[in-house]
This record gives C-alpha cells, sequence and structure tokens, in this order.
C-alpha cells in the first residue's frame, strides 16, 4: 500500500513521525559526537593532568601552582599606577647605569657610525685596532677571570694567526672550491669521534660553537621522533644545571621542557625525577659531563640505562668538559663513564673552542651513527637557486677557523692535551682542597658536590651559633672584584659562586686563594661587629643588589627587562639616556 492512498491526516503524521524520528536519530548522533568529543578532551587533559602530577609530584604541582597564582598577583600589584611610576623610576637607574658600565662616555670618545668618506690608511686602522684591544678591561692574561679565555699559550695564538691568514677566504659550504677545509674539517670530526670512542658508524660535524651543537642535537631528536613516531607535541627531560642553550633549543624549535631538580649533597640530575617525566611524547634525555655552575658530571651510567629502556636518544653536553674529560684518567685523576662506551649515549657536544684552545667560534657535535645525523640535515632540493643542501644552521662559515682549530689540534697532541688537563685540573684540586680544609674559608665557605673537572663552585656555609655570621655569597664575588680584579662568576638557586680554572688561571691561583681569605675574613669580622651593634644589614653590593631583586620578584619581569636593556646595549654605537 503506497502512502499516496492514505488520508491526508494520517500520511501527515506519519511523515512527521518520520521527521522526527530522523531529527532525534541526528539529536542522537550529536549528542553521541558531543560525549565522544568531550570524552576524548576529559582522556587528554587526564592524561596531561596525570603525566605532570607524575613528573613533578603531588607537592611540586601543587607549588606551582602557588607560585603562578602569585605571579599573577605581582603582575597586578605593578600594574597599579603608583606603583608601576615607582618601578619604572627604579629601574630607570638601573639600566642608566648599565649603559654608563658598558657603553665608553667621555669627550675624547671617537664615535664611528657612518663609513668614512674615504678609507682609512692601513696605518691608522692599525693603530685604531690597537687602541680598540686596549680598552681597560679584566686582565684574563694574569688569570683573573673565570672560564670566558680558554688560552692555550702565545705561541698558539700565532699559529692560529697564520692559519687565518692562509685560509682567510675559505668557505666550507664550496668544497670542490677549498678541498683542503673540506679536509680539515673531516679530519677534526674524526680526531673527536676516536676522543670520545665512538663506534665505527660514528658520525659528527663540526659547528660555531657549544650553543650551536645543543641546538642541533635537540632538532635531531625532535626530527627523529615526528619522523619515526609521529610526536607532534615533543617533549625533553632537562637537568635544572644543564646549559642555557637547552632553554634556547625548546624555544627555537618548541619543544616542551621538563626541568628536574639536581639536588643536595651530589648535586647530580634527581634520576627518578627524570623517570617519572618520560611519555610518549618524549624526544631526547639530556645530561651534562661536567656542568656549567658546579662542574658535577650528572650519573651518565644511569641515564644511558633508561635511554635504552625506552629507546631515547640520550644528548651529553661535554662541550666544557671538551678535551679535559676524555683525559682526565691518563693525567691520573679518576673519571666517570661518560661517552659512547655508554650504549645508550646517542650524541655528544664537544667545544674545541674550549678546552681544545681552538680559536672562538668552534665546536663539535658527534653522533652515534650517520643516520642519528641525517636527522639535522637541511635538504632544499627543488630551490629555484639551484640544490640546496647544508648540514647546520649556517650556510657559508668561516673556513678560517676551521683551519684554526686543525693547526691547534694538530700543534698540541695527546701529550699536550694530557698535560694541559693535569695543570688544569690539579689547579682546581688545590683550590678545593683550601675551601674544603683552611681557615676562614672551612668555615664560612662550602664545596658544591664534589666536581672532578675545572669548575669550583662554592656557597656560603649556614652558620654554626646564633650570632655566628652567614656572608653572601655575592658580596664576596663583588669584594674579589674590588680586592684583586677577580672575575668569578655568580651562579643561582642555590646562590654561589664558581671559579672555571683555565690555563691563566693556573698560575694565579695560590694568590686566588690568599684574597680569598682575606676576603672572608674582613667580611666575617664586619658581620660580627654588625651583629654586635645590633645594625640592620645594608643594601648589598651590585650582585648582590641584582639576584636580590630577582629573587624578591616571582614574575621575574623586572629583571627580565634589565636582561634586554643589557641585550640592547651590546648594540649602542653611543649612549641614549
Ligand atoms: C660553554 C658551555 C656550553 C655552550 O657553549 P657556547 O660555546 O658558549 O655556545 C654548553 N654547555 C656547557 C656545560 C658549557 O660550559
Amino acid at each position: 500500500m503506497g502512502s499516496s492512498r492514505l488520508p491526508v491526516s494520517l500520511r501527515d503524521t506519519l511523515a512527521a513521525q518520520r521527521s522526527t524520528s530522523r531529527r532525534r536519530l541526528l539529536e542522537l548522533n550529536i549528542d553521541l559526537l558531543r560525549n565522544l568529543v568531550f570524552l576524548l578532551f576529559l582522556f587528554r587533559w587526564s592524561r596531561k593532568t596525570y603525566r605532570h602530577v607524575r613528573g613533578y609530584g603531588l607537592l611540586g604541582t601543587v607549588l606551582g601552582f602557588s607560585l603562578s597564582v602569585k605571579k599573577t598577583a605581582y603582575r597586578l600589584l605593578q600594574s597599579a599606577p603608583f606603583v608601576r611610576a615607582k618601578v619604572q623610576r627604579e629601574k630607570r637607574v638601573v639600566i642608566r647605569q648599565l649603559e654608563l658600565d658598558m657603553i665608553p662616555t667621555g669627550r675624547d670618545v671617537v664615535r664611528h657610525t657612518a663609513l668614512p668618506s674615504e678609507g682609512w690608511s692601513e696605518e691608522r686602522v692599525r693603530e685604531e685596532l690597537k687602541s680598540l684591544a686596549g680598552m681597560v678591561r679584566p686582565r684574563w692574561e694574569e688569570g683573573r677571570v673565570s672560564g670566558t679565555v680558554y688560552h692555550g699559550g702565545e705561541q698558539l695564538s700565532r699559529l692560529q694567526t697564520e692559519a687565518f691568514g692562509t685560509f682567510t677566504v675559505a668557505n666550507p659550504l664550496h668544497p670542490d672550491v677549498f678541498p683542503g677545509v673540506r679536509k680539515m674539517e673531516a679530519e677534526i670530526v674524526a680526531m673527536v669521534l676516536s676522543l670520545f670512542n665512538a663506534p665505527a658508524d660514528g658520525a659528527g660535524i663540526t659547528t660555531s660553537g657549544g650553543t650551536e651543537s645543543i641546538l642541533m642535537a635537540c632538532f635531531a631528536a625532535r626530527q627523529k621522533a615526528y619522523k619515526e613516531r609521529g610526536v607532534t607535541e615533543p617533549e625533553m627531560i632537562v637537568p635544572i644545571t644543564a646549559h642555557a642553550a637547552f632553554h634556547k633549543a625548546a624555544d627555537y624549535f618548541n619543544i616542551k621542557m621538563h626541568l628536574v631538580p639536581c639536588p643536595a649533597p651530589s648535586y647530580k640530575v634527581h634520576m627518578p625525577s627524570v623517570y617519572a617525566h618520560i611519555n610518549s611524547n618524549t624526544v631526547i634525555l639530556i645530561g651534562s659531563a661536567p656542568n656549567y655552575p658546579h662542574g658535577i658530571i650528572d650519573d651518565i651510567s644511569a641515564l644511558s640505562r633508561l635511554a635504552l629502556r625506552y629507546s631515547l636518544p640520550l644528548h651529553v653536553d661535554c662541550c666544557l668538559g671538551s678535551f679535559l674529560v676524555p683525559f682526565l684518567e691518563k693525567a691520573g685523576f679518576d673519571a666517570d663513564p661518560f661517552d659512547f662506551r655508554l650504549k645508550g649515549v646517542t650524541s655528544i657536544s664537544c667545544d674545541t673552542h674550549k678546552y681544545g684552545f681552538a680559536p672562538k667560534g668552534n665546536s663539535t657535535l658527534l653522533y652515534r651513527s650517520k643516520a642519528l645525523r641525517a636527522y639535522q640535515y637541511s635538504l632544499s632540493i627543488d630551490w629555484t637557486g639551484g640544490m640546496y643542501a647544508s648540514p647546520s644552521i649556517a650556510g657559508s662559515r668561516p673556513g678560517a677557523l676551521i683551519a684554526g682549530c686543525w693547526a691547534s689540534l694538530m700543534s698540541i697532541g695527546e701529550s699536550g692535551y694530557v698535560d694541559a688537563c693535569h695543570r688544569i685540573v690539579g689547579a682546581t684540586r688545590d683550590l678545593e682542597r683550601a675551601v674544603r680544609e683552611e681557615e676562614p674559608l672551612r668555615s664560612y665557605l662550602q664545596v658544591v658536590g664534589h666536581p672532578k673537572v675545572s669548575v669550583l663552585a662554592f656557597i656560603a656555609k649556614k652558620p654554626a651559633g646564633k650570632d655566628e655570621p652567614q656572608l653572601n655569597i655575592y658580596e664576596v664575588k663583588d669584594a674579589m672584584k674590588a680586592r684583586g680584579g677577580w672575575d668569578l662568576n655568580a651562579t643561582q638557586d642555590p646562590a654561589a659562586v664558581h671559579v672555571a680554572v683555565t690555563l691563566p688561571i693556573v698560575g694565579a691561583v695560590e694568590t686566588l686563594v690568599e684574597d680569598l681569605k682575606v676576603v672572608v675574613g674582613a667580611m666575617v669580622e664586619e658581620e660580627r661587629t654588625r651583629i654586635r651593634e645590633g645594625r640592620k644589614k645594608g643594601k648589598g653590593t651590585s650582585t648582590a643588589q641584582l639576584y636580590g631583586v630577582a629573587v624578591s620578584f616571582p614574575d621575574k619581569t623586572i629583571v627580565k627587562d634589565f636582561a634586554v636593556a643589557f641585550l640592547d646595549n651590546l648594540y649602542k654605537a653611543k649612549p641614549e639616556f
């Protein structure tokens, strides 16, 4: 019976019913879809929350939340007009001082902010260069500067300059035009691979410095995880003591970074926390051998086991350890395993421009295999400018620097590096012994962990009694500057000062210890008097003030403004205040 023969009213009823049921079906489907989306959301949200709580712990999660509430409160407070005006005023004072410290002023300063209309004579350029090199600065030659200048001696400097001269125009982007540079570059990589016990398939690249090496290692790991596992929300697990270059990598390549604590007394990365952060989005684990702040080598063996168990890349940052850690044993010191002999280690960064004594602008990045290295390659096969392929960030690169590096490695040789290791690490141990054993250092300073290489960090010891003074470690740093022109480094979390011993410092360690004793002794006396007389603590010296500000503002915006001002200053040809 066709519907056309039904009475009109019934037909309408049926049609209405049909459309209602269709609508109901549609509604049901939409409901289902909505529930599905909601469930998916709930799943992703709870997975994220679960991972967060698992990684940071319940306490860490609560503390993190309370910190973010505090930050918001501070931001609101600072935007109140009267607070903002005051903060802006004080900020200007600091920024102006920063500018005064960095940019030379005075009537006799001649500034060049446009091309000279006629080129200068060679003689005039030479004169000007000489006076630029002679500008007032810390005396690194006399061993007064921590780290910074990894000088290999006058003779080596001359040889490097000659190497530059021979290859001034060279660019490794064109290996056919500069076959000598290609050969040297490949040989540098081969030498460093052998130093770090790479397997037969091991491969590497040279880069412009430790930061580029680290950037490339993180980038390659991210690409690998994407291509092999489809990871689109990459995460990496980084010890808080690992170099800031990892933060830069996270920023540049959009990798979420989990910072893992490195607690006392060992100050090595906390392995249970590393484990707790591993999930399907993890693309790489990080360890340092040693780290910059305290010179501590993480437990690379344990990291290696974890990396193997979860089939994850493990990068070991030997940027600072460079040509010291591979020679520790040969130089007579004990060493923990850190290189490719640990099967889980997939990449290592080693700065030839630190303790390799190569000219600045040189570093290497090593991989366990050629396949791992290929993830960092950049290929533009369809480019209108022709097929283009380059191994790392830069396109054109300075061949002169590669020649300088090669010349350094060849002229120093294994025996030279073993000797340098012996002297540098030996001097660091002397310094450590003095801080641990000799008064007044023993009572008022404390060495951070058990450093085994070239860095010694110390914090202010907790006072033994109620009336005993506790020093501000940053004031110790500033007092050392005032007393002997010592340029030591401030580190934070915990507040510490560190010395990275270089060859120029080796000869100055005794004076360093003497000055440290005088400075600490005087500060202790002064504090005792202050306590006895019941006076309040003063404002503190400049480093103490700067780090004091950083601690007292949870959102750190003010300190970030200082940092930006500092960077702006780098490019000011004339003062702006
Ligand atoms: C110096 C250093 C780096 C980065 O080196 P740059 O050459 O300054 O980019 C990385 N890691 C550690 C531990 C370092 O000390």
